[in-house]
């Protein structure tokens, strides 16, 4: 889950970093060297989908920041050097979603400790991050001070914008299964043909609204509710592909990526990954139904979901 740093610290480091971070934190995150992972902190015990309720607050101190707070379901904090943090530098606002900032933290720092949270399956991948008294310098601060939420927004863009990347791998697990179906035979039931037919159409449907944003974006336009569109679709297909790979591989689908040495092990066991793994892909980055409501408020100009 190390892919907080490629995908959007850096595409945002490139478009509102000082020239001092980007010659500092592009190249390792360009090379993927470890001094180049990076964990991204916005979830809070009281803040997921309502992220400008975030209380982790941030106080200047002369040329540091002083940073209080905890933030929680931060994958890859535990392998990570640099903490991607949103967090309040006002707490005199009107509204919640002003007076927040982005400041990149050092995981290394005196008073951080990352705590293991294990998953449902025990896997180590969540952490909680508790910061007492963190200081770090003012230098760290990305973009506006206080204007965090639209630099969050912009970041948010290239996290849900990874329509392109998604649709790559669910097209590759289609043609496995296709051929899979081919060497067994069950492509000669029309239920089965029925089912690979509906959703390749949706993959190319994913991939080609991916394009479309791209193309956007490409062009000097700004994508708003586009990377929610997308990745709420793609949210959508994956559950759909992984319910039909696990149907055609009936009783083997229950062998999993860790199994894949195993004779009975069928296509890897990409599907039995897939399929556990896209209830969490549709929660991180904001779940489905957040990325629904921005579709009906900024694409469909329907009122408020909330
Ligand atoms: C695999 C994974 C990786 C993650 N990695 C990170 C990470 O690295 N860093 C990080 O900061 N966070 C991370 N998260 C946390 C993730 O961003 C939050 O879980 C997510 O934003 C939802 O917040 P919540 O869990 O507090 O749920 P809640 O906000 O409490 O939502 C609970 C349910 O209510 C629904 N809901 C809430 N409000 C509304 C509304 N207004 N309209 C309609 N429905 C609504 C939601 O859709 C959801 O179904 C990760 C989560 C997962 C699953």
């Amino acid at each position: 889950m190390g892919i907080s740093g490629t995908r959007w610290v850096g595409p945002s480091l490139i478009l509102f970093g000082t020239e001092e971070q980007k010659n500092k934190y592009l190249p390792p995150i360009a090379s993927g060297i470890p001094d180049g992972v990076w964990c991204t902190g916005y979830s809070e015990p009281d803040a997921g989908t309502d992220l400008a309720g975030l209380q982790t607050f941030a106080v200047q101190d002369g040329d540091e920041y002083i940073i209080n707070g905890q933030k929680v379901w931060t994958s890859c904090a535990h392998r990570a050097r640099w903490l991607w943090l949103a967090c309040r530098t006002d707490q005199n606002v009107t509204k919640n979603h002003h007076g927040l900032s982005l400041i990149i933290v050092d995981l290394k720092s005196k008073g951080l400790n990352v705590s293991p949270i294990k998953n449902f399956v025990g896997g180590h991948v969540f952490n909680e991050i508790f910061l007492n008294d963190v200081r770090v310098p003012v230098s760290n601060l990305v973009g506006q001070e206080n204007n965090g939420w639209a630099h969050l927004m912009t970041a948010l863009s290239f996290e849900r914008g990874v329509a392109i990347g998604t649709t790559g791998s669910l097209r590759r697990a289609f043609d496995e299964l296709v051929q899979y179906t081919k060497r067994t035979g069950q492509i000669d039931n029309p239920e089965t043909r029925h089912k690979l037919a509906e959703v390749a159409i949706d993959i190319e449907t994913a991939r080609l609204l991916a394009y479309e944003a791209a193309w956007k974006t490409d062009r000097g336009k700004t994508v708003i509710y586009e990377p929610s569109r997308d990745k709420a679709y793609c949210d959508v297909v994956t559950e759909k592909l992984s319910r039909i790979g696990m149907d055609i591989l009936g009783a083997y689908s229950q062998l999993d990526v860790h199994s894949k040495d195993s004779k009975w092990t069928k296509l890897k066991g990409v599907f039995e990954h897939m399929y556990y793994y896209c209830v969490g892909m549709a929660i991180a980055g904001g779940t489905t139904d957040t990325q629904r409501n921005i579709v009906g408020q900024f694409g469909l100009q329907l009122p408020k979901a909330y």
